[in-house]
């Protein structure tokens, strides 16, 4: 928690009140549990590359930004690319904006799923919806909220591992009582550390911007509050899981 220290600027952060005002327009308030409950499985999440759900997957949203970076992995147009992968969004209106999805038929894998690897063949250009996986999808987030608890995946052997690694750390805290009462301290008790937990749930919540809207819109909230960057993932991965066994 204290490395978490070391991202803030030495006057301490800027226009906190504004960012988290823009923040909650971003993602209503009523889902920030549940969003950064699954910022945390997703950074501790390693996916096995097994391909089901490139496979099972019905729709692959890309927005422009997916449509240029993908482009330019590939060596092709972007003009090329929408033409050859793409197709007009099924869904229409504000929320789509200029979404497009990858051309597949139903029952068909995602273009770019690669058995022989197997998995993805364009891993590190990945659209932004492979990125959030499956914990910071939308609909995802809309049955958090309906179910009032953190959903999970059991066709994802990744999803299984993680959680099995949580639960056996949790069962570790719950029955090492000395480990338990560090780690209360650690969220709960001394005002400083207080603030090192609201530190690093803002600093969770700017992760999951970042992997929900993508880098560019995170960078504008982290270069707001006076930070050089959006964290790395592994700044904030130790006490994500932490997080997640006190959470699950
Ligand atoms: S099902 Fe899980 S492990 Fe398999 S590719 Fe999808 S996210 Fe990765
Ligand atoms: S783009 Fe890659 S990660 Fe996304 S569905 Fe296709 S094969 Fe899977």
């Amino acid at each position: 928690m204290q490395a978490l220290k070391d991202l803030v600027p030495s006057g301490g952060l800027r226009n906190l009140d504004q960012v988290i005002s823009e923040m909650d327009g971003m993602i209503s308030p009523e889902f920030e549990p549940y969003f950064l409950a699954n910022t945390a499985l997703n950074l501790l999440f390693v996916c096995d590359r097994c391909g089901r759900c490139c496979r099972e997957e019905k729709v692959i949203a890309v927005s422009i930004d997916d449509c240029r970076r993908i482009a330019r992995y590939l060596g092709v147009s972007l003009k090329r690319f929408m033409k050859d992968y793409t197709r007009p969004h099924e869904l229409k209106g504000k929320l789509v904006g200029s979404a497009r999805m990858l051309k597949k038929n139903a029952g068909e894998a995602c273009p770019f799923y690669d058995p022989a690897l197997p998995g993805c063949r364009i891993h590190s250009a990945k659209p932004q919806v492979c990125i959030a996986a499956l914990y910071l999808s939308k609909m995802n987030l809309l049955i958090c909220e309906e179910q009032k608890k953190v959903n999970s995946f059991p066709i994802c052997s990744a999803d299984e591992k993680m959680r099995a690694r949580i639960t056996e750390l949790s069962s570790r805290i719950k029955e090492d009582a000395g480990a338990k009462k560090q780690l209360d301290q650690l969220f709960d008790d001394a005002r400083d550390e207080a603030e090192l937990e609201e530190l690093f749930l803002l600093l969770l919540r700017l992760k999951g911007m970042q992997i929900y809207f993508g880098e560019e819109k995170a960078a504008k909230l982290a270069r707001k509050l006076g930070l050089e960057r959006v964290p790395g993932d592994d700044a904030l991965k130790e006490t994500g899981l932490i997080y997640a066994a006190r959470l699950l």
